[in-house]
């Protein structure tokens, strides 16, 4: 091709234009924002931030990447923007954003007592080896996606405990609560919230009976105090196969399946998630 006719098809072409779009934009602590970004060059070289983190993009066909974000109950309330940047080679780099505006959230508080016996559990040796575990387990990104529509709670009862609370337990300082507790009898059933690979299947000092199951592109569902455990680490499970039965193992007042959901490691609201098609 003469290099006039080249100059005159560069300079007749379209600007590229990269476009951020963040659903919800109106967000409360708990939320999980989906990101999408529309309109890359070359998506491999596409970095996505917010509040300081770089969030992992997965090509989302027909023509856009996106990325989870995780809001936690302790995520500041306040504006800020989802950025992206595509750094081009001899061109100027592609940038937007969409600005995210987090409302403030109150979680009641609660007071939990347990047997002394069973409080003590939290300084036995071995104590953080669970959280430890979930931990890595959680920093491991898988790309392709697992998860299918809304999730299922992964049991049937009366949610005994939502999500969020600040909690004491024997009237001292305890972590707030990152999941839903779901009270059932013990030895019913207990099954995947969504499709996924169980990631880790063990059992823990506060945890008790554990199973955790990668949903893909940085979503986790862990279900502690279970009962016994029907799968192990490296299993194929589907939405709503069995995984456990009920127990109350662990750091736990009753019978009940605690269900946590993580994103890149952040502790989200699980109950929005059965109303919603990520
Ligand atoms: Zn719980």
């Amino acid at each position: 091709m003469r290099p006039a006719l080249l100059l005159a098809l560069v300079l007749s072409a379209p600007a590229a234009a990269l476009e951020v779009r963040v659903d919800p934009a109106e967000a409360v602590p708990g939320d999980v924002l989906e990101a999408s970004v529309l309109g890359a060059v070359e998506p491999r070289r596409v970095k996505l931030t917010y509040r300081g983190l770089e969030y992992a993009l997965f090509p989302t066909p027909p023509d856009r990447l996106r990325a989870f974000i995780g809001l936690s109950a302790e995520a500041a309330a306040g504006t800020a923007p989802v950025r992206a940047v595509e750094p081009r080679r001899w061109r100027k780099d592609l940038a937007a954003e969409a600005v995210v505006t987090v409302a403030s959230r109150t979680f009641t508080a609660r007071k939990l007592t347990m047997p002394p016996e069973r409080a003590r559990l939290t300084s036995q040796p071995g104590a953080q080896d669970g959280a430890a575990r979930i931990r890595a387990v959680a920093a491991v990104d898988t790309p392709v996606q697992r998860w299918e529509g809304p999730f299922r709670p992964p049991a049937e009862g009366r949610v005994s405990s939502a999500y969020g609370h600040p909690r004491t337990v024997n009237a001292q300082p305890w972590a707030w609560h990152k999941g839903v507790d779901i009270a059932a009898p013990v030895g019913s059933t207990v099954t995947a919230p969504n499709s996924g690979t169980v990631a880790l299947a063990g059992t823990y000092p506060i945890q008790g009976g554990t199973v955790v199951i990668d949903h893909g592109q940085g979503l986790m569902s862990a279900l502690f105090h279970l009962g016994e455990l029907l799968v192990k680490t490296g299993d194929e499970v589907a939405a709503s196969t069995p995984v456990a039965r009920i127990g109350g193992s662990g750091f736990s007042t009753g019978a009940h399946v605690h269900w946590g959901v993580y994103v890149h490691g952040a502790a989200v609201d699980p109950a929005p998630l059965t109303r919603r098609r990520l």
